[in-house]
């Protein structure tokens, strides 16, 4: 299996999932928040093509997730995957696209790839984060999570890699030039995930499969790469997992798990 992202941050998002299996590559596409062309162009850069992929999944209905997702599906004429509450917030957006509904803890399958929702505290409808395996390796994601909950750590325990939100550095926040309701709403319970919250949640993971851990979605206001890079090692630096920051330009290139 191999990963990589066309972008990560506010601005938007989206991951890209990739197997080969008995000569045939499944690809999908988790989130995407770039208009038409930038999400070709993006995807270029990586490699691929819309025709490469099988699918868009959408975690949730926020423009940084769903922004490009419904027009890019129409016009390559690819499936969408979304909860029935992410429906319900984009069900304007719709028509000419082939969708299908997903609920937690319920596999969907695309090609070779298995993709389990679980929902997660974040101020959507129904928002939820995949856990991606093929027959050999898992990949746990979550960003938009506003804390940690018993369900989140079981689904992503014994992942082989992660990708995991981490928003902003506590202290930037509290001493940002944000309103106080927009503070209040990122590093609230329904909000975002801190670099310190990130940390907990990997420390609490049982991590003896891991290999490399992202971290994503970074605020480019309210975090650095270096204090994100910091949460991170301060958990796994005498293990063997990798440590890698993905930004919002550039997402970061392919990724292969393995060994
Ligand atoms: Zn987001
Ligand atoms: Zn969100």
């Amino acid at each position: 299996m191999k990963f990589a992202s066309l972008g990560s941050g506010s601005e938007g998002n989206a991951l890209l999932i990739s197997t080969t299996s008995s000569m045939t590559d499944t690809t999908v596409m988790l989130d995407c928040g770039f208009n038409i062309k930038e999400t070709e162009r993006r995807l270029l850069r990586l490699g691929m093509a819309p025709g490469d992929l099988d699918g868009i999944v959408v975690t949730h209905e926020h423009q940084d997730h769903v922004g490009g997702a419904l027009k890019f599906a129409r016009r390559h004429r690819l499936p969408v995957w979304m909860s029935y509450g992410t429906y319900q917030a984009v069900r304007k957006d719709c028509d000419g696209v082939a969708f299908h509904f997903c609920r937690d803890g319920e596999a969907l399958n695309i090609g070779h790839l298995e993709l389990i929702p679980f929902t997660v505290p974040h101020d959507a409808r129904e928002p939820v984060q995949y856990v991606i395996s093929d027959d050999r390796f898992k990949l746990g994601v979550l960003t938009d999570a506003g804390q940690s909950t018993p369900h989140l750590t079981r689904s992503l325990s014994g992942c082989d890699a992660l990708v995991l939100e981490c928003n902003h550095d506590r202290e930037m926040l509290a001493n940002s030039a944000y309103p106080a309701s927009l503070r209040n709403r990122i590093g609230g319970a329904y909000g975002h995930l801190s670099n310190d919250t990130t940390a907990e949640i990997l420390a609490s993971l049982d991590r003896s499969r891991l290999k490399i851990v992202i971290g994503a979605h970074l605020s480019q206001q309210n975090n650095t790469p270096e204090l994100a890079r910091a949460a991170l090692c301060s958990v796994v630096e005498h293990e063997t997992a990798r440590v890698v920051i993905a930004c919002q330009a550039e997402g970061f290139g392919w990724i292969n798990i393995e060994g």
